[in-house]
């Protein structure tokens, strides 16, 4: 057993089975202990996690700047509501502001950032009677009401409606079908800069820009959802900065804390102050210790020259699978930006992920096809290496069977 378990996976496997809603596919493991891209079980064995916390933990397991920040936190302050000022939630708030534009409200979550979004564009447009979303086919903004609704992929409706009012789905990388939905109530358009769990969607060169004309045009918001790909997860700060397309609002969420739990968005000045005492809020928002981790997190990021790094290992990831790709015809496309890594395949990828794990690599399947790879940005040469060298051999395993 590794020293951090207690018990053994299955013990713990069994306590959930009798207590924890069965809502997750999970893999048979418990999971005790990570240091950068690697995580153990509690049997002992080490995965080479190309997939870390489902991208949460944006620079690894337990990061020692992050970890050192939040020591010292939890024994100053854990918790004060906002009805207070902290140092640590001005300094994050700095820090990313000062990185992008705008003012920043923290919450908690991604989905927390979706609604907060969603509201702040739905006050900024009612007086001139403005209320309409328009989101995009295969979005992923989370699993609350209207961050669900936003979300236009009919699975995640089924059985639970009725959706909140005032949504409506355009095509990615279409903009005249986004064109074909403006009308006079029409408030705000959000999209991802990538599509996440869509499939590693890279938008067309025009597309984001023709949002941003679009939205200009018609007196618009332009809301980009940056859960997935804020951070140094796309190589810049913010995945917004990629295309030279500055939006309205932003979400972040995953990484934004490297680890811990904490949503937020940022709205440009004029903009943001719509959202007056009252209109708004979350108890656990900006509490201290997420503050201190975010904080840390972007000094690892910067210290490290984490930005300059992730291009390399970009190119690195890039190389092995275009590599792979001309080998083998079950890869339909690479989709690489950043440490946001999607190989489309041309069968079912699900099985995909088992292959891996059996060979103690972590990775994702989404959307059926699509081996999605969210590597923690201060992944190493070695460690890219052997992860393309495992996704390759299980690959040409299946294209074998295929
Ligand atoms: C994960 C994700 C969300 C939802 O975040 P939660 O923290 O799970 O609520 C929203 N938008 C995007 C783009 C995401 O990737």
């Amino acid at each position: 057993m590794h020293s951090a378990a207690t018990q053994s996976s299955q013990a713990t496997i069994e306590t959930f089975k009798k207590y924890v809603i069965p809502n997750y596919i999970r893999y048979p493991v418990s999971l005790v202990h990570g240091e950068g891209s690697y995580v153990w079980d509690a049997e002992g064995k080490r995965y080479l996690d190309l997939f870390p916390g489902w991208g949460c933990n944006i620079i690894g397991y337990s990061p020692p700047r992050v970890v050192a920040a939040i020591q010292k936190q939890v024994a100053d302050l854990i918790h004060v509501p906002n009805t207070w000022y902290t140092e640590a939630q001005g300094k994050f708030a700095e820090a990313l502001c000062t990185r992008s534009f705008g003012q920043v409200f923290f919450g908690n979550s991604g989905a927390e950032a979706i609604e907060g979004a969603i509201k702040l564009a739905r006050l900024t447009g009612a007086p001139q009677g403005r209320h309409k979303i328009i989101t995009f086919r295969n979005s992923f903004h989370g699993r609350t009401y209207a961050a669900v609704t936003a979300t236009a992929q009919e699975k995640y409706h089924e059985g639970i409606g009725p959706l909140v009012p005032g949504f409506s789905y355009a095509q990615h990388n279409n903009l005249d079908s986004v064109k074909a939905l403006v009308d006079r109530e029409t408030c705000a358009i959000m999209v991802e800069p990538v599509q996440g769990e869509g499939g590693v969607n890279i938008p067309t060169d025009d597309f984001l820009p023709g949002l941003r004309k679009i939205a200009d045009d018609n007196g618009l918001l332009l809301i980009f959802d940056e859960v997935q790909t804020c951070m140094g997860r796309t190589g810049t700060w913010f995945g917004y900065q990629q295309w030279g397309v500055q939006p309205d609002i932003f979400t972040m969420a995953k990484g934004l804390s490297g680890g811990v739990a904490c949503g937020a968005f940022i709205a440009r000045t004029e903009i943001a102050a719509n959202l007056k005492p009252g209109k708004h809020a979350s108890t656990f928002g900006g509490n201290p210790l997420a503050m201190a981790a975010g904080l840390a997190t972007i000094e690892t990021i910067e210290q490290d020259n984490l930005l300059e790094h992730v291009a390399v290992m970009s190119a690195r990831f890039r190389d092995h699978f275009t590599r792979l790709k001309a080998e083998l015809p079950i890869i339909r496309e690479l989709r690489v930006r950043g440490m946001m890594i999607g190989i489309d395949l041309t069968i079912n990828g699900t099985a995909a992920v088992g292959k891996c794990m059996e060979r103690g690599l972590l990775i994702n399947c989404t959307h059926d096809t699509v081996i999605r790879l969210l590597p923690a940005l201060n992944i190493t040469p070695e460690q890219v290496d052997e992860g393309a060298a495992v996704i390759s051999e299980v690959l040409r395993e299946m294209a074998r069977s295929a």
